[in-house]
C-alpha cells in the first residue's frame, strides 16, 4: 500500500543550518534576520513594505486595526474560510458581514459586496482563498467607491500571481491596501509558525511595527546597538505578536526555495485536471484566465449525491489522506446568531442559523467539496494513486446509491 499525506512540508539542512547559526549567535528573538527577512519578503512580491510577525492571523488583525476598525463597526467578508478570517473582525469588537462565494472559483461574488455595505462598514477583508487570488480587480473598484480600506487575507497565496492593469504581479504587492500572510505548515512556504504584513503604506508600516512590539517606541535592536542610553516609551497599547529571529532565518531559506515549490504545485495542479478530467460528475478547480494559483490545495467537486465522509473514508482506507472542503464560520458554535450578519438580509438583523439561504453556496461548497492530496515532494506514482483511489471510491459510492 502508497501511503500519501495531505501535505508536506518543503525542509532540508538548509532550513536547520540557517535555525543553528541563528541559535549560536546569542542573538533569538526579533532581530536582524527579521529585518532581512522583510526586505527579501518584500522585494518578492514587490510590496515597498514588509512587517513581520507571529502568524497570518495576528497579521489580520493589526491590519485592521491600523486601519481603523472599532467596536460596533462591520467588516464585509466571507463565511467560507479558515475561522481566523472572522476571528480577527471579533477581536476588534466589530460583526463580520459575511457575503457568498462563486462557487466555481470558492472566493467572495463581488456582484453581493455592495448590499452588504451600511454606514457602519469599515473595511472589506477579501481571501484568496487556497491560493486562488480573489477578483481583486472588481473588489477594489467597489472598495474605492465607497473609499474603504481593503485587506488581502493571502494566508495561503505566498507566489499567486495576478493580471493587474495589463501586467502580472505577485499577490501582495499589494493590490488592494494591506496583504496578509501565513507562514504555517499547511501554507506554501512555512516558519513552524509565523505571518507577514505588506503594504504601500508607510504610516500602516510603522503603525504595525508598534503594535506588534507592546506599542515600544524604540525597539530593543535600537537600543542595544546604541552607545547612548535610551529610554523607551509606550505611546499605544501594543501587543507581543512577534516573529522570532530563528523563524525569520528558516523563512529566507524557504523564500529561496519559492519558485521551485509553486512550479511544482502547478505542475502537480495541472496533471490532476488532466488525469481527472473523464471522471463523471467530478468538478475540477479553474484558474480564471487573469490568476495564477499556488494550489495551497487542490479542492475537488464531488458528483450529486456522493457522501462526502464515505468516500473520504475509502481514500484513507487504502493510505489516501484528504480533508473536507473549507469550511463555513457561521456555522460553528462559536458564532452564534448575535455575532454575524449577512449580505442577503441585512437589513433584517441576517439569517440566523447555520443553515443560511444568503450563503448557500458556501455551505455546498464546504459539503460536497473535497481537498487531494498535494505537495512538491510527491511523485506520479503517489499522484497517480490518488486518482485511481478517488475513482474507486467514486465508483464505490455511486453503487451504494443505486442499491439503497
Ligand atoms: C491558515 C489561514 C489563516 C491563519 O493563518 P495562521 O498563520 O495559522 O494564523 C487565516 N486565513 C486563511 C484563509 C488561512 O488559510
Amino acid at each position: 500500500m502508497i501511503m500519501v499525506p495531505i501535505t508536506k512540508p518543503m525542509m532540508s539542512e538548509n532550513e536547520a543550518e540557517a535555525a543553528r547559526r541563528v541559535i549560536l549567535s546569542g542573538w533569538t528573538s526579533q532581530g536582524p534576520e527579521v529585518a532581512a527577512f522583510e526586505k527579501e519578503f518584500a522585494e518578492y512580491v514587490g510590496a515597498p513594505y514588509a512587517c513581520a510577525v507571529s502568524s497570518c492571523t495576528t497579521a489580520l488583525h493589526l491590519a485592521l486595526l491600523a486601519v481603523g476598525v472599532q467596536p460596533g463597526d462591520e467588516v464585509i467578508t466571507v463565511s467560507h474560510s479558515f475561522i481566523a478570517t472572522a476571528n480577527v473582525i471579533r477581536y476588534c469588537g466589530a460583526t463580520p458581514v459575511f457575503v457568498d462565494i462563486d462557487p466555481v472559483t470558492f472566493n467572495m461574488d463581488p456582484k453581493l459586496i455592495e448590499s452588504a455595505v451600511t454606514e457602519r462598514t469599515r473595511a472589506i477583508l477579501c481571501v484568496h482563498q487556497i491560493g486562488m487570488p480573489c477578483d481583486l480587480a472588481a473588489i477594489v473598484e467597489i472598495a474605492r467607491r465607497y473609499s474603504l480600506p481593503v485587506v488581502e487575507d493571502a494566508a495561503c497565496a505566498i507566489g499567486s500571481e495576478i493580471l493587474w492593469q495589463g501586467q502580472w504581479e505577485k499577490i501582495g504587492k499589494p493590490q488592494g491596501d494591506i496583504a496578509c500572510f501565513s507562514f504555517h505548515p499547511r501554507k506554501v512556504i512555512s516558519t513552524g509558525d509565523g505571518g507577514m504584513i505588506t503594504t504601500a503604506s508607510e504610516e500602516w508600516d510603522a503603525k504595525f511595527r508598534l503594535l506588534r512590539q507592546h506599542g515600544m517606541s524604540v525597539p530593543d535592536t535600537v537600543r542595544h546597538g546604541s552607545s547612548q542610553v535610551i529610554f523607551e516609551s509606550y505611546p499605544i497599547v501594543g501587543y507581543n505578536f512577534r516573529m522570532t529571529d530563528i523563524q525569520a532565518a528558516v523563512g529566507r531559506e524557504q523564500l529561496k526555495r519559492l519558485p521551485e515549490i509553486v512550479g511544482k504545485r502547478r505542475e502537480l495542479a495541472s496533471r490532476y485536471k488532466s488525469l481527472l478530467a473523464e471522471t463523471p460528475g467530478l468538478g475540477l478547480p479553474k484558474e480564471p484566465e487573469w490568476a495564477r494559483s499556488t494550489w495551497q490545495s487542490f479542492c475537488v467537486r464531488l458528483p450529486a449525491g456522493s457522501d462526502q465522509r464515505q468516500v473520504m473514508q475509502s481514500m484513507l482506507d487504502i493510505g489516501v489522506a484528504t480533508r473536507r472542503g473549507v469550511m463555513c464560520s457561521h456555522r460553528e458554535d462559536s458564532y452564534p446568531a448575535n455575532t454575524w450578519l449577512c449580505a442577503g438580509r441585512i437589513g433584517e438583523g441576517g439569517c440566523t442559523t447555520g443553515s443560511c439561504q444568503c450563503l448557500r453556496h458556501s455551505q455546498e461548497a464546504q459539503d460536497r467539496t473535497m481537498i487531494l492530496p498535494l505537495f512538491p515532494q510527491m511523485s506520479f506514482e503517489q499522484q497517480d494513486y490518488v486518482v485511481k483511489a478517488l475513482q474507486d471510491a467514486l465508483l464505490h459510492d455511486a453503487l451504494e446509491l443505486c442499491v439503497s
